[in-house]
C-alpha cells in the first residue's frame, strides 16, 4: 500500500506541476516519485572551500565559490546580442559576472549590495576575472540550504537549462520527495548481509548519495546502492539458470559411442588443445544429464571451435539424435558445411546444406531426409529455422556466432523437438568477463583459452595514407611468395551507396596497380547475390586469385589459411571488436601473417587509442576491455537490446569488484533458500518478484 507513494506521478510533486513535469519526463525519463529519487548525481562539488577575489589565478580550472556584492549592473550591446555584466565585489578586489541569455530575469530579480555566494568557473580577459552564467545564492539563504559538504551534481541537458531547471532546482525537488518518502525505505536485506557487508541502510543510503554529510558516507551510500542493483541482476539471472536446470528437461546422452571414440582414435587431424579438451569435457558433461544444455562456447578466432562443436555433434549421434549448426551467412555455412563434410566422409556420417540458395527439388529432399531420420547433421543459415524443417529427433543445435542471431531465433531453435535440443553459441566475440557475468549470467560459459600450437602471432601495423605506395610494394612482395591478400573496405549501413562508390574506387585503383594478367583480383560486396559471393570466394579459396577485395561481408569465420595479409581501409572506422575480427582472417597457416591498418593522418584520440591496442596485442579479451572501457558497455556489440545494461548507478567497467560480490552474495543466497522463502528474505523476494515482471532481462535471454 504505502509504496504506492512512491507511484505517484511526479508533476504532482511540490515544485514540479505539469510544465515541469513535462520536461523531467521528456529531458530525464522521470515519470515517477522513485524515478526521481534514483536519479544519481554523476559528481559533487566541494562547497567546503571559499575564494578570495585576490587569490584567483588563472590556473584555477574546476568550479570555484566566493562571497561578495554587486555594486554595478550594465547591459552591454554587441554584434552578435546583449549582455549582462555586475561587477562583484569582495573587499580585497573586484571580477564580473556575465550573463548572454535569461537577462531581463536576472535584473529584476538580482539584489545590488546584498552578500551573494557565486558559484561557477572563472575566465580570465583584459586583466580581469569573470565568471559567466554563476549559480547564485543569498548569504543568508546558502547558509539555510546548504548544510552538506559535498554538493550534488545532476546530469543536464539543454532543454533542462533553458526551461531553468537548474541543479538547484533539482537539489531542491530531491530534498522534497525525499521529505515526503524517506519514512518508506525499509530495510530489505536480511541483517546477515547488512552486517556481513557493513551495509548503510537504504534510507541513508538514499540521503547520503543526494546529500552526503562527507565523503565516508557518499562512498558506503554509493557501494550500498551499486551493491543492490547489480545484486537483484544476478539475482535474476542466476535464479533464472536454476530453474531452467530445475525444469526444463533435456536429452541424456548417456554414451560416449564408435561415432566419438573412433574419430577420436583414427581421424583426428591434429592433436586438441589443452583448452578443446577441457570444454569438450565441460560440453559432453552438460549433454549427458536429464537438463538441457544451454551453453555459450567462447574463443577468440582460429582458437578451434569448429572441431569442438563436430566432437559435441558426434556425441549426439552416438546417442541416436540428429545435430544442426546455424551460421549467420551462406559463405560460413558453405564454409562450415566443407570442412564438416570433410571430417564426416570418414566416419560414414551424412551431412546435409541447407541455405536460401538450396534448390527447391534439393530442398525436398533434405526435408524427406531429415523426417526420417537418413541425414544426421544439417548445415545452415537461418533457412533451417523454417516450419518446413522438421527433424526427426535433434538433439543438439549449434549456433555459431551469435551475436548476428535474436532471441526470437534461437527460441525457435528449442521448439524443434518436443523436449529442446541441447544448445551450443560458439563466438569469437569476446566478451569482457563481467560483461559476460552480466549477459550470460544464466548461460554456462566455456572458454577456449589457448590458440593451437606452432602459430605466428599475426603482425599489426599501422600506416597513414601517405606511405600507400609502401604497402603495395609490401603486397607485391608477399604475393611474390605464393601469398594471398585481403582488401577490406567499411560499410556502413546508413549509407550503402557510399560505401559501394568507395569499394568501387577502391578496386578501380587497385585494379590500375596490379595489372592483369600479373595480378589476379576477386572482389565481393553486399550488393551481389549470393551466388555471385559464392563464385568469387570460391575464386579465392582455391587460389585463383591473388586480392580478395571486399566489405566487411568476410568478417566472420571465413578460412583461407593461404591468405597472409589482411589490409583494412579507412580502419579510423572501425570498431575494435570489428578490426580483431578481420585480423583473424589470416594467421591460419603456417606463414608470418601482416594485419595493415591504413587510416587518414587526422586521428580522433580514440582512434589512435584503438590503433594502438591493435597493433600492442593479439589477444581478443584484451581487446575487449579496451573496448568496453572506450565504448561503454551499452555499445558492445549484442548488448544494446539487452535492457540489463541501463544500470541507474553502478559502471560495470569501473565497479567490477562490486559486481562480483553481489554475484558471490546471489549465489550464497540461493543455495540457501532457492524460492526465497524464509521470513528474513521476503522483502527481498517482493522486490524481485516486481522485477522479474518487467521481464526486461527475462526476455533477452533463451
Ligand atoms: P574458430 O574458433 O575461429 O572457429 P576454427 O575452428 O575455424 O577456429 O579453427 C581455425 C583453424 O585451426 C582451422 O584451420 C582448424 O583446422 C585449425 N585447428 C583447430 N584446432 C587445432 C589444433 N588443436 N591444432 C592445430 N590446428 C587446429
Ligand atoms: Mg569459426
Amino acid at each position: 500500500m504505502q509504496y504506492q507513494l512512491l507511484e505517484t506521478p511526479i508533476e504532482y510533486l511540490k515544485g514540479v506541476g505539469p510544465n515541469r513535469g513535462e520536461v523531467l519526463k521528456k529531458e530525464l525519463q522521470i515519470f515517477r516519485y522513485k524515478d526521481l529519487l534514483n536519479f544519481y548525481p554523476y559528481k559533487y562539488l566541494d562547497r567546503t572551500k571559499f575564494y578570495k577575489i585576490n587569490e584567483l589565478s588563472t590556473s584555477l580550472v574546476s568550479e570555484i565559490q566566493i562571497i561578495g556584492k554587486i555594486i554595478h549592473l550594465k547591459t552591454v550591446e554587441q554584434k552578435r546580442g546583449k549582455r549582462l555584466v555586475a561587477t562583484f565585489t569582495d573587499g580585497t578586489s573586484k571580477m564580473e559576472l556575465v550573463w548572454f541569455q535569461g537577462i531581463k530575469w536576472i535584473k529584476e530579480n538580482i539584489a545590488l549590495n546584498s552578500p551573494y555566494v557565486v558559484f561557477g568557473k572563472i575566465n580570465h580577459y583584459n586583466n580581469i576575472f569573470s565568471m559567466p552564467h554563476p549559480e547564485m545564492d543569498l548569504l543568508e539563504d546558502y547558509k539555510k540550504n546548504n548544510q552538506t559538504a559535498l554538493q550534488a551534481v545532476y546530469p543536464s541537458t539543454e532543454k533542462l537549462q533553458q526551461k531553468g531547471i537548474t541543479n538547484k532546482v533539482i537539489t531542491r525537488l530531491m530534498q522534497q520527495v525525499f521529505m515526503e518518502t524517506q519514512h518508506l525505505f525499509m530495510e530489505i536485506f536480511p541483517d546477515k548481509l547488512m552486517d556481513e557487508l557493513k551495509l548503510i541502510p537504504k534510507r541513508d543510503a538514499f540521503l547520503n548519495i543526494h546529500f552526503p554529510r562527507n565523503g565516508d558516507l557518499l562512498s558506503r551510500a554509493s557501494f550500498r546502492l551499486k551493491f543492490e542493483e547489480l545484486f537483484f541482476i544476478q539475482l535474476q539471472l542466476l535464479s533464472k539458470n536454476l530453474v531452467r536446470k530445475n525444469k526444463i528437461k533435456g536429452f541424456a546422452f548417456e554414451k560416449v559411442g564408435d561415432y566419438f571414440n573412433r574419430f577420436y582414435k583414427e581421424h583426428l587431424p591434429f592433436p586438441l588443445t589443452n583448452a578443446q579438451k577441457r570444454v569438450l569435457k565441460e560440453i559432453r558433461n552438460d549433454m549427458a544429464h536429464e537438463v538441457q544444455m544451454n551453453r555459450l562456447l567462447q574463443g577468440d578466432v582460429g582458437a578451434g571451435k569448429t572441431i569442438v562443436g563436430f566432437m559435441s555433434m558426434l556425441l549426439a549421434l552416438d546417442n541416436g539424435f540428429q545435430a544442426c549448426l546455424m551460421a549467420p551467412t551462406e559463405i560460413l555455412a558453405n564454409q562450415h558445411f566443407i570442412g564438416i563434410q570433410e571430417l564426416a566422409e570418414k566416419a560414414g556420417i551424412s551431412v546435409g546444406l541447407l541455405t536460401g540458395s538450396t534448390k527447391t527439388a534439393e530442398r525436398r529432399e533434405l526435408h524427406e531426409q531429415l523426417e526420417n531420420g537418413t541425414l544426421q547433421i544439417l548445415i545452415g543459415t537461418h533457412a533451417l529455422l523454417e516450419d518446413k524443417v522438421i527433424f526427426k529427433n535433434l538433439g543438439l543445435a549449434i549456433i555459431d556466432e551469435q551475436h548476428r542471431f535474436g532471441v526470437e531465433q534461437r527460441s525457435k531453435l528449442w521448439k524443434k523437438n518436443y523436449i529442446p535440443p541441447h544448445i551450443l553459441v560458439m563466438t569469437a566475440t569476446p566478451i569482457p568477463r563481467t560483461l559476460a557475468m552480466s549477459l550470460y549470467g544464466d548461460l554456462d560459459v566455456s572458454v577456449i583459452d589457448e590458440l593451437p600450437p606452432g602459430r605466428k602471432p599475426i603482425q599489426t601495423l599501422h600506416y597513414f595514407e601517405s606511405k600507400r605506395l609502401k604497402v603495395w610494394y609490401f603486397i607485391k612482395q608477399e604475393i611474390a611468395k605464393g601469398r594471398q591478400v585481403y582488401i577490406v573496405y567499411p560499410l556502413i549501413q546508413e549509407s550503402e551507396k557510399l560505401d559501394y562508390k568507395n569499394l568501387m574506387e577502391g578496386y578501380e585503383a587497385i585494379s590500375r596497380d596490379f595489372k592483369h594478367p600479373d595480378y589476379t583480383i576477386s572482389i565481393v560486396h553486399g550488393q551481389m547475390t549470393p551466388k555471385e559471393k559464392e563464385t568469387e570466394m570460391d575464386r579465392f579459396v582455391q587460389g585463383k586469385t591473388n586480392i580478395m577485395i571486399a566489405t566487411t561481408v568476410i568478417e566472420v569465420g571465413v578460412n583461407v589459411p593461404n591468405a597472409s595479409v589482411m589490409i583494412i581501409e579507412s580502419a579510423e572506422r572501425f570498431g575494435l571488436s570489428q578490426l580483431h575480427q578481420l585480423r583473424g582472417r589470416v594467421g591460419r597457416g603456417a606463414e608470418q601473417s601482416f594485419c595493415i591498418l591504413m587510416t587518414g593522418e587526422k586521428l580522433s584520440n580514440d582512434s589512435k587509442i584503438r590503433m594502438d591496442t591493435m597493433c600492442r596485442t593479439n589477444d581478443g579479451f584484451e581487446i575487449s576491455e579496451v573496448d568496453l572501457k572506450l565504448r561503454g558497455p551499452g555499445d558492445i556489440m549484442g548488448t544494446q537490446q539487452s535492457g540489463i545494461l541501463n544500470l541507474k548507478i553502478a559502471d560495470l567497467v569501473k565497479d567490477q569488484d562490486i559486481l562480483k560480490l553481489a554475484r558471490h552474495k546471489a549465489i550464497e543466497l540461493l543455495k540457501e533458500d532457492i524460492r526465497l522463502e524464509q521470513p528474513e528474505h521476503q522483502k527481498l523476494k517482493e522486490i524481485f518478484e516486481s522485477l522479474a515482471q518487467k521481464n526486461n532481462i527475462w526476455n533477452y535471454i533463451s
